[in-house]
């Protein structure tokens, strides 16, 4: 028997469920169909070890207003990540040295460039519009050459080139930069206000949820109630002038309009009557996730601190490369957490679990020292085998594929809209990102 409902949205990540909680409140009947037991898609806040982890995404900057209005609505409080003391940096010289403010202990000369870089980028961001990227002047140049080439052409300073690479690279599209365009290197820095505020941990890592980032997804459902439905794959959408058949395992669902809140790389797992335009079909394929491997490691103390550091540790030449203090609000004990990104993550991943922990400790301990190497608890976020993610952070395009297809994975096909952080243009792969556009999607119904 099918049910009969205005909306069927597909998905229970943020995304859908901003988008659910607008209609409702408009007055539209909603489903909500998610393929996992839980919600909340790549946000998850579990207990590990008897340690609460933020297994996804956890943290908040000040620019992200709509992911705050969200945090405020539900009543959530938030906390600073803890950041007294130094930092820790490893070089080109494989030396480890600390520092303090937002500047890396590099030469001055790799100093002066990384600065006059960060301007050229600030400067390109300031002139895209992150919701249309593709029309900026110069895109199309910008994308055809990948990040890493771009970088080479602007200096011949190594350690600055692979700083900037780190920065928008592993760090954040958990791509090499020979991997993505110039162009999406700009919107990532253009979707977070500048490439300033992107390299800027105490701006970019700010704040986190008090119990967990994954409570906004779990309150939006909880307020949605028996409108959520857990454990239903969507695997067909039939649709027509009229609307649409969408189907799960369980279930049949018609409805006026769908919206498919889910990464452009798993769209293709739904059977689609009549099928997608070509073009649609193009789109997907030029988008994939990264690849990032997070860590989570407890300590029977934050021992770090003691020795005057803040536990904020980078280099892109370390296995990990980059680290905080991770410690949760109420707890004794001391959590960092890292993140072994794209091709180290290749690397790791190809050894053995004893391998691979045993490498990542022996780079903790390049920053923090051996006591790095006796965590009391220690976990190992791996997005990339989770059937209904496959990656981490996000997707984003390959060379040239910004322009190419870029606005097409905001395009309904009838009654079918498509959306998720990844498209976003303020808070592109970032939980604000999925807030404006599942916004946006239930606005556009
Ligand atoms: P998703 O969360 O991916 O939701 C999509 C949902 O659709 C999932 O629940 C999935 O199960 C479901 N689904 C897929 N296919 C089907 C189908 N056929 N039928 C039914 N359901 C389906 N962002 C930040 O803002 N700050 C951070 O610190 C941060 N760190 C991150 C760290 C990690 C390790 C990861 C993985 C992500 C991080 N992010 C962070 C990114 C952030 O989590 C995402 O941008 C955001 O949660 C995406 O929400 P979404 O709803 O668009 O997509």
């Amino acid at each position: 028997m099918k049910s009969e409902v205005d909306v069927v949205v597909v998905g229970a990540g943020v995304t859908g469920l901003t988008a659910a909680t607008r209609l409702v409140k408009a007055g539209r009947s909603v489903v909500v169909l998610e393929a996992r037991d839980r919600v909340g898609g790549r946000l998850w806040t579990d207990t590990v070890d008897g340690v609460r982890l933020e297994l996804g995404g956890q943290w908040v900057s000040p620019d992200q207003s709509a992911l705050l209005e969200t945090i405020d609505e539900l009543g959530l409080k938030t906390f600073s990540r803890y950041r007294e003391g130094e930092g820790v940096y490893v070089g080109r010289d494989g030396v480890r040295r600390t520092f303090s403010g937002a500047s890396f202990p590099v030469s001055a000369r790799t100093e002066a460039e990384v600065d006059r870089l960060t301007a050229v980028l600030d400067d390109l961001a300031a002139r895209m519009d992150p919701l249309n990227p593709w029309d900026m002047p110069g895109a199309a140049e910008l994308d055809q050459v990948s990040f890493a080439a771009w970088l080479e052409g602007q200096t011949d300073d190594e350690e600055a080139r692979d700083n900037i690479a780190l920065y928008i690279g592993p760090a954040m599209l958990t791509k090499p930069a020979h991997a993505f365009s110039a162009l999406s290197a700009v919107l990532m820095a253009a979707s977070a206000g500048s490439f300033s505020n992107l390299v800027d941990a105490d701006f970019i890592l700010d704040k986190r949820v008090a119990g967990g980032l994954q409570q906004v997804p779990l309150m939006l459902a909880a307020a949605l109630g028996d409108r959520v439905v857990t454990g239903s794959p969507v695997t067909s959408i039939a649709h027509d002038a009229e609307g649409a058949t969408v189907t799960t395992a369980t279930g049949q669902w018609r409805a006026k309009k769908v919206i498919v809140a889910v990464p452009p790389t798993l769209v293709s797992r739904i059977a689609f009557s009549p099928n997608l335009p070509p073009i649609q079909m193009q789109a997907r394929q030029h988008t994939s996730f990264g690849l990032v491997i997070k860590l989570h490691i407890t300590y029977a103390t934050p021992f770090w601190r003691q020795a005057g550091l803040s536990g904020t540790a980078f280099s892109p030449y370390q296995v990990v490369h980059e680290a905080y203090d991770n410690t949760n609000h109420d707890e004794t004990r001391g959590t960092l957490v890292g993140f072994v990104s794209d091709e180290n993550a290749d690397r790791l991943l190809a050894l053995s679990d004893g391998e691979r922990r045993a490498q990542i400790l022996a780079s903790l301990s390049a920053y923090y020292g051996e006591q790095a190497l006796e965590p009391v608890a220690y976990y190992e976020s791996q997005w990339m085998a989770e059937e209904w993610t496959a990656g981490a952070y996000a997707t984003s395009f390959d060379i040239g594929g910004l322009t190419r297809y870029g606005a097409t994975l905001r395009e309904p096909v009838g009654p079918v809209s498509f959306g998720t952080s990844d498209v976003a243009g303020l808070g592109f792969q970032h939980v604000d990102g999925a807030i404006r556009i599942g916004r946006m999607l239930a606005d556009a119904v």
